[in-house]
This record gives C-alpha cells, sequence and structure tokens, in this order.
C-alpha cells in the first residue's frame, strides 16, 4: 500500500498518550493520522497492571498526574467508555519504621497538591484492613486513587480519536523521518510517504529512538515489570496495595482474579518481545503472600509482562523538542504513564496549538539529557537526515 498524506500532525506511536493526543487534535479540527507499527495499546499502554494512582509520585509529576486524575472521571463522556475504572482507593504499605517515615513525607509533601494521603497505624489499621498480614506496621491511604483494565483504554481514545476524524493506521510502522523547510516527512513501513507540519513522538519505549532521529540522546533504558495473576478468590481485597520501596503491588477485580507484580522481567528490545522474570516472580509470590497471607497456596495462572522505556531520574519526557521546530515528545514513563496518559494527551494537543501548557512541563524537558540545544543533523551517528532522506535511506 503507497500513498501521500499531507497533514498537520503526524503521531508516531499508538499507546494511550498517543491515542488521546489523536483525539484532542482532531476534536480542534487538525488532520492528524497515528501510526502504530502493531496495534493500539498492544505495548506498555495493554499490558499494564492498571493501577491508576497519584500516591507515591515524584512531586513533579503531581500536577500533571492530578490533571489526569480528573479526566479519569470524564472518561465515558470523552471516549464512551469508562475503562472499567474504579476508584478503589490505594494503600501503601510500610514493613518498618522507616518506610513508614518515608509514607509521612509523602503525605506531608502531596497536601500542597492539594491530594489527600491518609496515614493509618495502630489499631486502625487491623480494624480496617483485617486481611493484612502482621508483618505490615501502617499504611497511607490515596482515595481518589483507583484501577483501571489497560486492554481496553487505548483502543477506546483510538475509537473515539477515530469518530472525530483521526486517521489511525495499525501494523504500520515509522521507518524514519526529518524535517526540511517544507516541515516533518516520513517514511512508513508500507511505502507511504507523509508530510506533516507538527511530529508528536509518543513512541514509548522507542521514543529515544526517534528523538535521535533528530539528533537528540536520550538515556531511556527499556526494562519489563514483572506481572501475575492468580485463580479466581473470593473478593476481600478492595483496594490497590503498592508497598513502601515498590518491591510489590496487587489488586484484586470484581471476578476474584489477584494481579500482582514486582520486580523485573526479560526483554528482547529488538524483537519486541518480553516475559515475566523468573526469580523474580517467586520472590513478588512469597512478598505477596507476607503481606496477604491469605493469598498462600493459591494458584498463579498467568504471567506476563511488557516493555516500558525507564529514564534515570524516572520522570518522562515531555515537551518540545531543544533540535527541531515543530517537534514534541512524550515517552520515558518509567513504569508509571498508564495513569497520565489521558492528561499528556491534552498535554500535546496544548502544545500544539499554543507552544505552552497549563500544566507545568519545566522539569519533563528533553535538555536534562540533551545538555544545549544542537542545530538537527549535529548529534546522533553523524549522518544528515535529510540527505540520508534523500538517498532513499531511513532509519
Ligand atoms: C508490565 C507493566 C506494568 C505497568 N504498570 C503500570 C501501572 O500500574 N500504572 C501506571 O500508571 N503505569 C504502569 N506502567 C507504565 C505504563 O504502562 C506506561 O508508562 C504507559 O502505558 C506508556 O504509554 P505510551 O503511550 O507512552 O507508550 P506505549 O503504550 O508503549 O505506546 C508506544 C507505542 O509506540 C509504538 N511505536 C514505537 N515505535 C514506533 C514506530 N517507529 N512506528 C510506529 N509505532 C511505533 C509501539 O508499538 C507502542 O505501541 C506499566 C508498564 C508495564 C510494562
Amino acid at each position: 500500500m503507497t500513498g501521500h498524506l499531507d497533514l498537520d500532525a503526524a503521531i508516531i506511536g499508538g499507546g494511550t498518550a498517543g491515542c488521546a493526543a489523536a483525539l484532542h487534535l482532531a476534536t480542534r479540527g487538525l488532520r492528524v493520522a497515528l501510526f502504530e507499527r502493531r496495534t493500539v495499546g498492544s505495548q506498555a499502554s495493554g499490558v499494564n497492571f492498571g493501577g491508576v494512582r497519584e500516591h507515591g509520585r515524584d512531586f513533579a509529576e503531581l500536577p500533571l498526574s492530578r490533571r489526569a486524575r480528573r479526566i479519569w472521571d470524564r472518561l465515558p463522556e470523552l471516549i464512551g467508555s469508562d475503562g472499567e475504572f474504579m476508584a478503589t482507593g490505594h494503600l501503601k504499605l510500610a514493613r518498618s519504621d522507616e518506610q513508614m517515615a518515608s509514607l509521612e513525607d509523602f503525605a506531608r509533601g502531596a497536601a500542597d497538591y492539594g491530594l489527600a494521603v491518609e496515614l493509618i497505624t495502630g489499631n486502625r489499621l487491623r480494624a480496617d484492613f483485617p486481611w493484612l498480614g502482621p508483618r505490615v506496621v501502617g499504611a497511607s491511604l490515596c482515595r481518589s486513587d483507583g484501577q483501571a483494565n489497560p486492554r481496553i483504554v487505548a483502543p477506546g481514545f483510538a475509537r473515539a480519536a477515530r469518530q472525530a476524524g483521526a486517521q489511525i493506521f495499525e501494523h504500520e510502522a515509522v521507518e524514519g523521518a526529518l524535517r526540511d523547510e517544507g516541515g516533518f516527512r516520513l517514511e512508513t513501513e508500507r511505502g507511504r510517504r507523509v508530510s506533516a507540519r507538527t511530529l508528536i513522538n509518543v513512541a514509548g519505549a522507542w521514543g529515544a529512538k526517534v528523538a535521535a532521529w533528530f539528533g537528540e540522546s536520550v538515556p531511556i533504558e527499556p526494562q519489563s515489570p514483572s506481572m501475575q495473576v492468580t485463580e479466581p478468590l473470593p473478593y476481600r481485597l478492595p483496594v490497590n496495595i503498592g508497598v513502601a520501596g515498590g518491591d510489590v503491588y496487587a489488586r484484586q477485580i470484581p471476578r476474584g482474579n489477584v494481579i500482582f507484580g514486582g520486580g523485573r522481567g526479560w526483554n528482547d528490545f529488538g524483537a519486541i518481545t518480553s516475559r515475566a522474570g523468573g526469580g523474580n516472580v517467586t520472590q513478588a509470590m512469597g512478598r505477596l503472600t507476607d503481606i496477604l497471607p491469605w493469598t498462600r497456596h493459591v494458584h498463579v495462572i498467568r504471567t506476563w509482562s511488557g516493555i516500558e522505556g525507564y529514564t534515570p531520574d524516572e520522570i518522562p519526557v515531555i515537551g518540545p523538542s531543544d533540535t527541531t521546530p515543530g517537534l514534541i515528545h512524550a515517552f520515558g514513563f518509567s513504569g508509571h504513564g498508564f495513569q497520565l496518559g489521558p492528561a499528556v494527551g491534552e498535554v500535546l494537543a496544548e502544545l500544539v496549538f499554543s507552544g505552552g501548557s497549563e500544566t507545568p512541563l519545566a522539569p519533563f524537558a528533553i535538555g536534562r539529557f540533551t545538555g544545549a540545544a544542537a542545530p538537527v543533523g549535529a548529534q546522533g551517528d553523524g549522518r544528515d537526515p535529510i540527505a540520508a532522506m534523500q538517498q532513499g535511506e531511513t532509519r
């Protein structure tokens, strides 16, 4: 299949962030197309734990996360589906006094952002959460947090984006892109040639690869959180569980299965495949039974993972490119971008229309990794991307 597309905005990546951006740009009348190498929501956005939490975030992320939380309540009107979002609350557990002190610190800091986090210890802990194991010494509860079904959220945004007029191309990787005087020129694996005034890089763990086409080098590490799910059990876990230190987390869906994670698995970044890690799987089981003793002896029926891009400071890159006008990045969500995705889409649309956002983005600037701005083609592998494209070469 070949053809030429002339667009206002081209989007590389069909995760939650990309599909939400497509929706907001199309709703505001832009000619927009999204290109996804596989199917929308098939990578991190579709295989994650499903935690929708503000609790425990880097404070730099809280304004964005607060904005996202408001959107989660509006999903039905926005995309015609609630994504199975339920505000079940998120209970973070401490297994030592030091961990409890870290939960207290977070609760104090979160209050500055208007996020309510309750500290729970002593008799109240045992009375309110009788199903916790004895090793837990205290907890903090963020009642507005919750969980959703990752399988359906990005496809929901993609469906709404299509209805708003966006074109969504699945099984069509973008193999190369460059910018010249006329704007961006993209080449896809199907040989389609695309022109666009704006290019949005929401390529997830592959975002650094796209940034490198424009001379921006971001040290992204592709990692794979290990996930597991048990057989259905009697329903008794009404809140999402995490622990200070993050080595295990769990939630129970109404059908009864307990979904839990902890530790890192394995991936082959080039082949785009991943799986839960052997040793980590049994360690996470042990940690789970430690905090929820009633999960002892239950059957794990499936394990899986996905590929996520981690930055060294574990907050994302969001904002304009330092080298290339019209290029906007949002990637490197470091294991917690599912909750943020709906707000990232709105922010990207704001950046396209006004060059700024009502949400503070300074901590996410790409320049924290790349240093001073450099002209297109001056970094990376040293090749001139425009000349390379003219010679029919893509990368
Ligand atoms: C196992 C696991 C558990 C997690 N748990 C949670 C959680 O509980 N809560 C939370 O908030 N976050 C969680 N996360 C993180 C969260 O899933 C991600 O941060 C988020 O989904 C990232 O969304 P995205 O749209 O940026 O990227 P992705 O969903 O990875 O989407 C990027 C897309 O770009 C496509 N792409 C890449 N290169 C190209 C190209 N050249 N051409 C076309 N398409 C391309 C990819 O195929 C991919 O579909 C978890 C992640 C994993 C892996």
